[in-house]
């Protein structure tokens, strides 16, 4: 049988991939295995002690008695994601932006040691599908636009938490790129498209040597991802030759046909009333075998590479490993990527860093100032180890004392008055009570000694009566377990509780969970307004319905300026939350975050940097207005620290964009309806290759921020280019050299360009890239490769990839934009040469 854990743990140390398979082992174990020991591993479970497994995502019940252990799923790509605490990592967007693939190594290992150590065999992650329309709400959760690197973070990522002992899988398979009608959309992808742009990350986690592979939600090319025989028989298993197992997404199995299709399990597998009719593998699966529809080898087929990878991680026959929680550690990571995943977007007349000096004389504004917004929302979302603020830090770094902050975008909204509510022709709200008691009241303020106490359910009636016509912002607002809002009965608001909850991560100022809508309203109309909160036992409940009317507007943003009259430099924080589920209707900033920044550097020219919590691109109507720009993602739980640190110069910026930021959204590749959302449940990826940078150099259309943008407080030069082929490859060098005054790193980038192809090929891409350590004046020679295997190009008529000979010109430089040097070869592959 299979080598301790400790044996198994020190061969990881050396091999990325553990390779203790055993196939007589897994053969003899299945020869031994129940009709029922097999179909309970086809499907997920109820976790029968959800306090051991701290309330994962998904259980496999095991087969105790041949020595096969239960084994639980966890979530996710930010962090492990039970009801325990867990390292909050930065978002893996913000890891892509690193371009350092070791780090994505680290960040591998701290999600393979604490899953392990939450009792947690197989993780959720790591998600590679690429950023296709900046508007999908979960763009945080991904590496980016580009294939390439993409590849490259997973690869190295899986091999971090695979060496821990930990199982990984890889999501969403495939071209799972919005979450507008994700559980149905059908996906048309041509076949090109496909290979060259939306596979190439799970093909290189599967060579890393991922044990799992998430079939997506969605439909491609109309067959369900999970039951799409193309994708999971030829694609992975025979081209690719993946030897792990596939799960469906939660609930996305929509037949037994998948079975044979290429998927071995199903998640999460107990039926659940809205989903009854997912659940495949039990019953349906029983019948099918007793008329023979399905034979019991198909059953063999779907469990052995379950068991295989089980073998080849130790598992079978032995105790799981249950590894200290290091926390210690995973914040020192988390902090580490944090810093070095920041983007410096911008930073006219070196404005950034700041002197401790001048920090005493500098405003922060924005809520995300003084509480940081380590993560997205979602499947992903972490129970934080540890929380800390860019203002606090700043201050504990700097040693001053107090740093002025407001929170300047009026999130938490102003109480609304009593004269506007109407109950029965009387002034006033009626309230009714868990215990059935009725009154009228003025506002719906329970807080403090007002709280709400009584289990159950509570309730408010009145019309509203709106006193002006225009937007207003509608927030409930709560520390109970659930509350909503409904307008002439439909629901505008809910706000609950959990780590997977529908109210937005930022809190209120005093520390309610909020949740916001804007609404058009007209004067003089009569609005049916009904609040409900349950109370659960929870008690006392605080509880509030806050607005901010349209003629609130301009003295919220009048407020922020005069907040930061005396301030010589300000510093605004402005943010945006993606979440699983929403797709967001437009990219600017939420709520008066546009107008605020506008007016301030309006009001205060070059005194005004920004600095983002955003998971994808947002436009910046504001941007030729201040002076500097700090992208830091979704930076986790050693995000403040981090912000701070960067802000002060203890750190330098080195992150690069991973996405492209358009200028508006009339600049997307993805223009008509077909294209984004969808129409009639259909989805056109008719861009093709031109997504992402690709589309804006096809158009030669100037983006905000180009693709592979990050400035750094030193600037480096380029010289001295060499090119040299061999039968494998081509190599260039290049001289880097730090010119200025302070130690950095500068990720070189190189892109290949193939004019003149046999087919259309893009302008350019990206097909290597190193990140090189600078001290002040040094300089360093750098190696890049063009592989030849990106000489090549997908051929739809005869499914294989084929070379694309002719001349090639190769680029370095600091961005896709910032191209400082070029050399051109020939790539001539003669027939007898083996394919790229
Ligand atoms: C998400 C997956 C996640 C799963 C389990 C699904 O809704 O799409 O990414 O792993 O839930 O939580």
């Amino acid at each position: 049988m299979p080598q301790s854990f400790h044996q198994f743990a020190a061969a990881c140390a050396v091999v990325a991939i553990p390779t203790f398979a055993q196939a007589a082992d897994v053969e003899a174990l299945l020869a031994q295995m129940t009709l029922d020991e097999k179909l309970a591993l086809l499907r997920g479970h109820k976790d029968p002690d959800p306090k051991i497994g701290l309330n994962s995502a998904g259980y496999l019940p095991g087969v105790p008695r041949l020595g096969i252990p239960p084994l639980r799923l966890v979530d996710g790509p930010a962090g492990i994601r039970t009801d325990a605490v867990a390292t909050a990592l930065p978002a893996p967007i913000a890891l892509a932006a690193t371009f350092d693939p070791a780090l994505a190594q680290r960040y591998g290992k701290v999600l393979g040691n604490e899953g392990l150590a939450r009792n947690q065999q197989i993780l959720l992650s790591p998600m590679v599908n690429l950023v296709r329309v900046p508007q999908a709400g979960r763009n945080f959760e991904t590496f980016g636009e580009d294939p390439l690197l993409a590849s490259r973070i997973v690869a190295t990522e899986i091999s971090g938490i695979q060496q821990q002992g930990m199982l990984a899988t890889v999501k969403h398979f495939a071209v799972n790129n919005q979450e507008s009608s994700r559980l149905s959309i059908n996906v048309a992808v041509d076949q090109r498209s496909l290979h060259e742009l939306y596979l190439p990350a799970f093909a290189a986690a599967v060579d890393a040597g991922v044990a799992s592979v998430m079939c997506a939600y969605n439909q491609v090319n109309s067959a369900y991802a999970c039951e799409n025989q193309q994708l999971l028989n030829v694609v992975l298993r025979q081209q690719w030759g993946f030897n792990g197992f596939v799960m469906t997404d939660w609930w996305a199995n929509h037949s037994l046909t998948a079975l044979t299709n290429g998927l071995n399990m199903e998640m999460p597998g107990f039926t659940h009333p809205e989903y009854a009719a997912q659940v495949h593998f039990d019953g349906p699966l029983r019948s099918a075998l007793l008329n023979n529809q399905v034979s019991p080898a198909a059953v063999d087929n779907a469990v052995r590479p379950l068991l295989t990878q089980l073998n080849q991680f130790g598992y079978l026959d032995n105790p799981l490993p249950i590894p200290p929680f290091n926390q210690q550690h995973g914040h020192a990571e988390a902090l580490s990527i944090a810093e070095q995943g920041a983007v410096l977007l911008k930073n006219d007349n070196s404005f950034l860093p700041l002197t401790p000096a001048q920090l005493s004389r500098t405003l922060l504004v924005g809520p995300t100032a003084n509480w940081t917004l380590q993560g997205g929302g979602g499947s992903s979302r972490v129970l934080p180890a540890q929380r800390d603020s860019t203002r606090a830090m700043l201050s504990t770094l700097s040693g001053q004392t107090t740093i002025s902050y407001v929170p300047g975008f009026a999130s938490d909204g102003l109480p609304i008055p009593a004269s506007v509510w109407q109950h029965n022709k009387r002034q006033g709200i009626e309230m009714t009570a868990s215990n059935g008691q009725r009154q009228l009241i003025a506002a719906v303020e329970h807080l403090g000694k007002s709280a709400l106490v009584g289990a159950g359910m509570w309730y408010w009636f009145a019309d509203l009566v709106a006193p002006e016509t225009g937007e207003y912002l509608l927030h409930v607002q709560t520390d109970g377990p659930v509350a909503s809002v409904y307008l002439n009965d439909k629901r505008v608001l809910y706000n609950d509780a959990g780590i997977v909850s529908n109210a937005e991560i930022v809190p209120t100022q005093d520390g309610l969970r909020n949740s916001t809508t804007a609404l058009q309203l007209t004067q003089g109309e009569h609005y049916r307004v009904k609040v409900e909160a349950w109370t659960g036992d929870n008690n006392p409940v605080q509880l509030r319905l806050r607005w901010l009317p349209p003629s609130a507007h301009a003295k919220v943003i009048s407020d922020a300026v005069t907040a930061a009259a005396t301030a010589d430099k300000i510093l605004v924080f402005a943010y945006q939350e993606g979440t699983e589920t929403q797709d967001r209707s437009s990219l600017a900033l939420p709520g008066l975050q546009d107008e605020v920044i506008s007016a301030l550097a309006a009001a205060h020219p070059d005194k005004v940097a920004v600095v983002l919590n955003v998971g994808a691109p947002v436009t910046m109507p504001w941007l030729e207005h201040v002076s500097a720009v700090l992208q830091m993602w979704y930076p986790g739980q050693a995000g403040g620290e981090a912000t701070a640190r960067l802000l002060l110069g203890l750190s330098n910026p080195a992150g690069k964009l991973p996405v492209s930021f358009p200028r508006s959204e009339q600049d997307l590749p993805t223009q008509s309806p077909a294209q984004f959302p969808g129409v009639n449940g259909n989805l056109h990826y008719s861009e093709g290759l031109y997504m992402g940078y690709r589309w804006y150099d096809q158009q030669q259309r100037e983006p905000l921020f180009p693709f592979g943008h990050g400035l750094s407080y030193t600037t480096f030069t380029y010289s001295d280019l060499q090119l040299t082929q061999n039968s494998d490859n081509t190599s260039v060098s290049v001289t880097v050299q730090n010119t200025g005054q302070r130690a950095g790193a500068e990720v070189v980038q190189l892109y290949l360009a193939q004019p003149n192809s046999s087919v259309p090929t893009e302008v350019r891409k990206l097909v290597d890239f190193s990140k090189v350590q600078l001290t002040a004046g040094e300089s360093k020679r750098v190696n890049l490769q063009v592989p030849h295997s990106s000489l090549r190009y997908w051929d739809s008529t005869t499914q294989a990839w084929q070379p694309l000979a002719g001349t090639k010109t190769v680029s370095v430089g600091a961005s896709s934009r910032d191209l400082r040097l070029s050399a051109d070869f020939l790539y001539a592959p003669t027939p007898a040469s083996p394919l790229p």
